[in-house]
Parts: structure tokens; sequence; C-alpha cells
């Protein structure tokens, strides 16, 4: 990859998001601005004491569950989607115009918070074994909100395919108000443009320059693509690490070239996600957004649920970071990663969503934790059950 940025074009960048930098006490203030969207971009890059002391290296994690709108890193493409919709003269506010997308929960979250702030309607489909935190929050939004049924992707019924459709309906029927957009998360360009364009930008400047890997899973693959080719152009010896939940296909893709276990084929899945407690990462598919930085890849990582669940316990029990299950299959990866390339290494990864919204299922599964600390760092990479 040609490095085709300067500092200079990074700094400009990060102006353009923070504005003019006050200062409290000679701290930088997060700018102040309007709506809703000004909460967007911007997150804080922490170290995660706990696992740098574990494993010798700088573990740093980007706060994405702080974005203000959404409450996750799918608040950056939410915005960047609809800039793009505005920008084609495909949606305008306070029209009746519907943005209709296909979720597992974060982006429809972000969407339907945006809908309200642009005055746009907002109409949701979403797996039906997504936890019902997302779904109740949706309608609290004033979204529609469709509980589909698994499919694989190969039908109609699939939720992606039923937003596809439901925007074209909407379009071509002239006894409807507005027209439907669909915002298309997996497939489309504003997507990764919101990771090239902020999250890596971001990191590398709150990192100052200096990351020896970059770790994340890949839900659409949009911040995996956004932010490995922000850092690989800045940084060509960085390691790009994929974090993948089990039951996932990328792993096995990146690993040895195949999507799809030898006895598995495309469409024989009873659905296309993947069979884990883990939600929002996995895909048993190719998108334009994953296949948009699948070259940066140097390495895949495979997490067990159980894995996930005792790294997510061990945040709580010595660091006070409470996340949902795809922040704990990076921080997990980020890790193994850490181990693997020897202590003084610099690893970044991405804590997307906070644990409130898995309540019901991931943290359920965990229970309760208890005051002492008794996770080791063995527990999580052999996956102990330890309920
Ligand atoms: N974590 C959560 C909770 C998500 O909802 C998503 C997106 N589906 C991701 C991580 C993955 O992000 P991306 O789509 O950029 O791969």
């Amino acid at each position: 990859l040609r490095r085709r940025y300067t500092l200079g074009w990074l700094a400009s960048k990060s102006n353009e998001q923070t504005k003019p930098a006050s200062t409290l006490h000679g701290q930088a203030l997060r700018p102040s601005g309007v709506g809703i969207e000004s909460t967007i971009g911007n997150t804080p890059l922490i170290e995660i004491r706990s696992l740098s002391a574990a494993t010798g290296c700088t573990i740093l994690a980007k706060c994405e569950f702080l974005n203000g709108a959404g409450n996750s890193p799918k608040d950056r493409v939410a915005l960047s989607m609809i800039e793009h919709g505005e920008a084609a003269g495909l949606l305008e506010p306070h029209s009746g115009d519907t943005i209709y997308e296909g979720t597992v929960g974060s982006t429809g979250i972000s969407l339907a918070t945006l809908c309200r702030a642009r005055g746009y309607l907002a109409h949701i489909c979403m797996p039906s074994d997504q936890s019902f935190e997302k779904s109740n929050l949706l309608l609290k939004l004033g979204a529609v909100v469709e509980r589909v049924t698994p499919a694989p992707i190969v039908d109609q019924a699939h939720f992606v395919n039923r937003a596809r459709n439901l925007a074209r309906e909407h379009t071509a029927d002239p006894a409807k108000r507005g027209r439907g957009y669909f915002a298309n998360q997996f497939e489309t360009e504003a997507n990764w443009r919101a990771h090239y364009d902020g999250t890596g930008p971001e990191i590398y400047a709150q990192a100052e320059g200096r990351v020896d890997a970059f770790v994340t899973g890949a839900g659409t693959g949009g911040t995996l693509s956004g932010v490995a080719m922000t850092l690989k152009e800045c940084l060509p010896q960085v390691k790009v690490v994929l974090a993948d939940p089990q039951g996932s296909g990328l792993y096995n893709k990146i690993k040895h070239g195949v999507m799809f276990h030898s006895l598995e084929k495309e469409g024989t899945r009873r659905r296309d996600q993947v069979d884990t407690i883990v939600e929002g990462i996995g895909l048993t598919r190719s998108t334009v957004n994953f296949e948009q930085g699948r070259e940066l890849i140097d390495d895949a990582v495979k997490v067990t649920d159980a894995q996930a669940k005792n790294m997510a316990r061990w945040l709580v029990e010595r660091d006070g970071i409470f996340i949902g299950s795809s922040s704990a299959v990076n921080c997990t990866a980020a890790l193994q990663t850490a181990l693997k390339l020897g202590p003084g290494h610099r690893v970044v990864t991405i804590l997307c969503d906070s644990g409130a919204r898995h309540l019901s299922k991931f943290w359920a599964q965990i229970g309760d934790i208890g005051g002492e600390a008794r996770t080791t760092i063995e527990d999580i990479l052999e996956g102990r059950s330890l309920n």
C-alpha cells in the first residue's frame, strides 16, 4: 500500500472532528457542538491496565460505547449512511422518508436515534434471537421493529433482504408518504469510510503513531477494513488481526482461504448468523465491507463463547470495565495477540458496546460475579467453565 497521507492530513482530519481544542487545566476538552450528532466520534482510547500487566504489552482500547447517539461504533456508520443518502438526493428530512435497515441491533439503534434527530422514520428488521434490550430500546425510540425468524442469506426472509425489499416496495407505493431508503450497512462504502476517516485517524493520533497490532472482529467488516486501511497507510508494519467468534466462517477464510468447513456448503446452513452467544460479529458470507480490507488482514484468532464470557468477567473484576460480547471477543483476541508478539508491544482493540445491552443473554450466562476477583488468564485462554 502506498503511504498516501502524512501526519498533516491526520492533523487536519482530527481537527475537522474536534474543532479548536479547548482545555481545562491543560487537559483537552471534548468540543461542544449542535445536536446529538456532535457526540459522535472523538472517543477516548484507554489502556486496559490488567491486560497490560498480564502481558507486558500496552493494551489500548477505543471506547466506542461512548459515542453518544446509539452508544456504539455504529453511530459513525449510521451518520455516514444518512449523509450519503442526503448528498445523493435519496433522503430529505421531514418529507416522510423512511430508512430501512437489516441489523442485529446496534446499527438500528444508531439509525433510529439519528432518524429522530433529522426528521426521518426508521424501520428496523432484526433476527428474532437477538437480545430484547435492543428491540425494546428501538421501540422506545419510535422505530418500527420486525423481529425476523433467522434464515440463510439466500432466503428473501433473511433480515437484510427483508429490509431491502421493504424499502423498494415503499418507494414504489404511491399511497405511502416519502420514499424508502435502504441504508445497507453490509455493502455500502459509507460504512468503511466512516472508520477510515474517523476511527482510524483518531486511533493513530491517540496512540501517538505507535501501534504494533490492531485487533477487532467483523460484523459487516466496516470497522476492520476502515481502521486497517488508515493504519497500514501510516504504519506499514502494523499487524491487523481478525477476532472471530465460534461458528463464524471468517477465521477459516483468512487461515485456509475457505469460508466454510469442508462439510458445510453455502445455503445449507440453518441461518446466516453464526452459532454463538456473541452478538454483532461473525459472518458466514463475505461482504463488500469485509472484502474492502481483507488483504490487509495478517492473522486471525478464534475465540470461543466460554473464553469471551471469562474475559467479560475479568474486565469487570479487575478494571471496572463492563462490556458486551463482541468487545469481550476483541479483548480475548487482543490478549492472545499480545502474548504472541511478546512484551513491549502496543496492541489496540475496540470496546463496541456496554454490558447493559447484553444483560438478558450474554451476562445472564455469566451470572453475578461476586466481590473477589477470581478469574485467571488461564481461565480465559483455556475457556474453563466458571459457573
Ligand atoms: N459489535 C457490535 C455490538 C456490533 O453490533 C457490531 C456490528 N454489527 C460490531 C461489533 C462489528 O462492527 P462492524 O460491522 O464494523 O464489523
